[in-house]
């Protein structure tokens, strides 16, 4: 099946109100462009280089994402174009983020990611650490946090998926807001669990893409 036929099916499945990125990390420009060519505009990639080089070569109005863990010296490659950085989980990051995004003149939308699974490697603020990073980061004005991010842990047991993902929508029913609006959960493998769990913003990549070698 096509990439555009991939990417229809799955977005007639979304209710209009879920944001679908497409995540095209190690895809060429030829499939970026044939999901943009299929109206998609969202994309997310998750190396700095990777995500600065594509931006400069494909469509303006594309907006890109910077979906993975994101180093505070990489944070200036992409503080001029970035429509939003997923992987914010750090007071040290956020303050980085801020300088970059004032010497751009800009605001950047970035959401704080949570621990939410239970393997030790996923980066992420602890849930009873998310209001007091919230609170700090309002100090910074260049910054909108816009919501939460979190990734659960890569397993077949559903249960275990649902009740992780079920802990971040709780966290996130008590900060959102008019400004946090993005609960964001859910990949190729786990996206239709995420949504029924209140997700507002899925990263669907090999699903439309094809597998990563
Ligand atoms: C690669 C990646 C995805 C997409 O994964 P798929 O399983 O290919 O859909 C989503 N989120 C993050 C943070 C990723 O790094």
């Amino acid at each position: 099946m096509s990439i555009a036929n991939k990417l229809n099916l799955i977005k007639n499945t979304l209710d209009n109100s879920i944001t679908l990125v497409a995540v095209s990390k190690t895809k060429p420009n030829t499939s970026i462009l044939e999901a943009y060519n299929a109206g998609q505009r969202i994309f997310g990639e998750n190396k700095v280089q990777e995500l600065a080089q594509k931006a400069e070569q494909l469509p303006e109005d594309i907006q890109w994402h910077m979906i993975g863990h994101l180093q505070s010296n990489k944070v200036k490659f992409i503080a001029p174009f970035v429509s939003l950085i997923h992987g914010v989980d750090s007071l040290k990051l956020l303050k980085e983020i801020n300088k970059r995004a004032e010497q751009n003149n800009r605001s950047i939308d970035c959401l704080l990611q949570v621990h939410i699974a239970t393997e030790s490697t996923k980066f992420g603020f602890g849930i009873n650490e998310v209001e007091s990073a919230l609170s700090e980061a309002k100090q910074f004005e260049n910054i909108k946090i816009v919501g939460l991010m979190g990734m659960a842990t890569f397993t077949e047991d559903t249960k275990q998926v649902t009740q992780e993902f079920k802990s971040l929508k709780t966290v996130f029913d008590t900060i959102k807001n008019d400004t946090i609006t993005t609960l964001c959960m859910g990949m190729s493998g786990d996206y239709k669990l995420a949504i029924e769990q209140g997700s507002t913003m899925v990263r669907v990549g090999s699903a439309i893409f094809g597998n990563r070698n």
